[in-house]
């Protein structure tokens, strides 16, 4: 990654605008997988619709949940939306997180605190998504998707750890 890349996301204002009915979505997507909207389903759909684009952990799923399903509910809806394309699984090293697909809240990346775990959206951009379509390019690949995982110090850290 060259310098202006870099620079380019330091930048980055991290805002990603949410222009579309998310419940359309869901049922579009719930009917087109043939599921029904049971309990656990709506339930880890809104948990994860109120979680800000910030993607929670299995563990803080299930908590979030259980007033409403126990873990092994959970677990089951998470795998039944994720086939229907309803959930994604952000992938940080062998560890994921739970997040609304890209039909929900569009293209984006994120970013991770090595120190405290914190995670947030980051816009992704004409010039990134160029490049790497360029470099699959570069092997004779046409880029169909991609993940990528940006990691650092957020601010709060910087602070503690000059
Ligand atoms: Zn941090
Ligand atoms: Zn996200
Ligand atoms: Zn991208």
């Amino acid at each position: 990654m060259g310098d202006t890349l870099l620079q380019h996301y330091r930048n980055f204002n991290i805002i990603i605008a949410v222009m579309i009915n998310l419940d359309a979505v869901y049922s579009a997507k719930l009917k087109e997988g043939g599921l029904s909207n049971t309990i656990p389903r709506r339930t880890v759909f809104t948990l994860l619709r109120g979680a800000d684009h910030k993607p929670l952990t299995m563990n803080e799923l299930i908590r979030l949940a259980s007033s409403d399903c126990d873990r092994a509910s959970v677990y089951r809806a998470v795998e039944a939306l994720e086939k229907a394309g309803i959930i994604h699984k952000v992938h940080y090293g062998w560890k994921y997180r739970l997040e609304l697909s890209e039909d929900f809240h569009g293209h984006h990346h994120h970013i991770a605190c090595s120190n405290c775990a914190k995670i947030v959206a980051i816009e992704s951009s004409s010039l990134l998504e160029n490049a790497l379509h360029e470099l699959a390019a570069t092997k004779d690949f046409s880029l169909t998707e991609h993940s990528v995982e940006l990691r650092g110090l957020c601010g709060n850290c910087q602070s503690k750890n000059p």
